[in-house]
């Protein structure tokens, strides 16, 4: 069978290398043709652990393979999977524009049945709107639409497509949903629970779950201000909490609120589609009000760690990327505390194992360091942003000699409250000791 993968972000390529893994037949599609060049060099355009192993042992096996020509990839292809991004717009509603465009080509080059799934996050209604689009240009065209979400986490994007907890899929015929049965063949084998239903529930399911999944970080963040307040230790309360089956522990660690290129983004966009509904959908609205208020909470945590005079002073970040082991900084909160503080007129110092690159394409004030150590020299405040492996075995007594004042702002709880303090650091962690504001 032959798959077109159009869109080689975090999502297609992933997705297009697992399923020539599975021995099918993948053309991925990019319209930028720097990504495609990259590909076709043996390069990989993102950083995904274990990708580059992926792609190289398929395209030498000859199952993957990249280029510009959508047309060429439409024609021919049986299943043809949209993974374009659907970023949102000013309003929080998800921009389509990509959507529509690959929508549109499908239409002027269907040459016989095809199936057209979206594994973008689209709005509820996508799969009928393109099924409408693509008949006002082609009315005769033979085709179905359906819902197939991704629900791959960045970091570990390929364990989590080959061996996923579901696989839900939205259809609107039994003919489609044979191809879709044929396509995960390989995963219904080793008893992954498929979910077939029809495609509103489908696109639904996608937004419910990150919803809930942002509802559950927002809840445990308030919690974590509250034990600032009362002095409890938010890593016991959590674990406590966790350890009940009904609640369960993921998705229960707390920070400085939820980032990225879904959960934000995610969020919004069902909040407008309940506001388009005629709905006041409370929870989440408060959800995406708790997570803004989160983030400012933070910058307030290291507005104190510089005693509220940030003019001059020398803040290191160590951590860009919204999570560990991925160079994506979309909505990362790295970024609002660099945007907050360069308007302080503050001097700041950062490292990132994996997404300098990306944060240097934004912004060239930074000083970009080698290592954290070297963050560390002379700063007034040193932010743990990102729980990088890497940062959680520092020589913690060398950054206190390295640093102009020995100032830790943990936003991932990496260490120890009694080491960090016996060696002489002040110690902001989140929602681990009572602090007074
Ligand atoms: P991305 O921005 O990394 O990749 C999208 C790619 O599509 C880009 O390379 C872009 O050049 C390409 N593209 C856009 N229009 C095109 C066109 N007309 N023809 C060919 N290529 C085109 O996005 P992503 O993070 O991979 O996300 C893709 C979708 O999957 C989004 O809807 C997102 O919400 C969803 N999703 C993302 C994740 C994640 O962790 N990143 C997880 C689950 C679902």
């Amino acid at each position: 069978m032959k798959i077109a993968m159009v869109g080689t972000g975090y999502v297609g390529l992933v997705t297009g290398a697992c399923l020539a893994d599975f021995g099918m037949e993948v053309i991925c599609v990019d319209k930028v043709k720097e990504k495609i060049d990259m590909l076709r060099n043996g390069e990989i355009p993102i950083y995904e652990p274990g990708l580059d192993v992926l792609v190289s042992k398929n395209v030498k096996n000859g199952f993957l393979h990249f280029t510009t020509d959508l047309k060429m990839a439409i024609k021919e292809s049986l299943v043809i999977f949209i993974a374009v991004g659907t970023p949102p717009k000013e309003d929080g509603s998800a921009d389509l524009s990509q959507v529509w465009e690959v929508g549109k080509a499908i239409a002027k080059e269907i040459n016989g049945y095809k199936v057209i799934v979206n594994k973008s996050t689209v709005p509820i209604g996508t799969a009928k709107e393109m099924e409408k689009l693509i008949k006002s240009i082609k009315p005769k065209a033979k085709f179905s639409v359906v819902s197939n979400p991704e629900f791959l986490r960045e970091g570990s994007a390929i364990k989590d497509f080959m061996e996923p907890d579901r696989i839900v899929i939205g259809v609107p015929d039994k003919k489609a949903e044979e191809i879709m049965k044929e396509v995960y063949k390989p995963l219904y084998h080793l008893e992954i629970p498929i979910l077939i239903t029809n495609v509103e529930s489908a696109e639904l399911i996608k937004y419910a779950s990150n919803a809930f999944l942002a509802n559950k970080i927002s809840f445990i963040n308030e919690i974590a201000v509250l034990c600032e307040k009362v002095g409890g230790d938010v890593l016991d309360v959590a674990r406590g909490m966790g350890l009940d089956a009904r609640i369960g522990p993921k998705f229960l660690q707390p920070g400085p609120g939820y980032g990225g290129s879904c959960f934000p983004k995610d969020t919004k966009a069902l909040l407008d589609i309940s506001i388009k509904e005629g709905y006041d959908f409370k929870i989440l609205k408060s959800v995406i009000e708790v997570n803004e208020k989160i983030k400012e909470r933070m910058v307030e945590k290291i507005k104190r760690g510089l005693e509220f005079n940030s003019k001059n002073k020398i803040l290191g970040i160590l951590g860009l990327s919204f999570k560990p082991e991925t160079d994506d900084i979309r909505e990362s909160v790295s970024l609002k505390i660099i945007e907050f503080f360069l308007k302080e007129k503050s001097k700041i110092k950062v490292y990132d194992p994996k997404a300098m690159e990306n944060v240097k394409k934004i912004y060239n004030s930074l000083i970009y360091c080698k290592n954290p150590y070297e963050v560390s020299e002379g700063a007034h405040c040193l932010v743990f942003a990102t729980e990088w492996n890497e940062f959680r075995y520092l020589d913690l007594k060398k950054i206190y000699k390295l640093m102009a004042k020995p100032v830790i702002v943990d936003l991932r709880n990496i260490y120890d409250i009694k080491k960090v303090k016996d060696l002489g650091f002040t110690y902001y962690p989140i929602g681990r000791i009572k602090e007074k504001w």
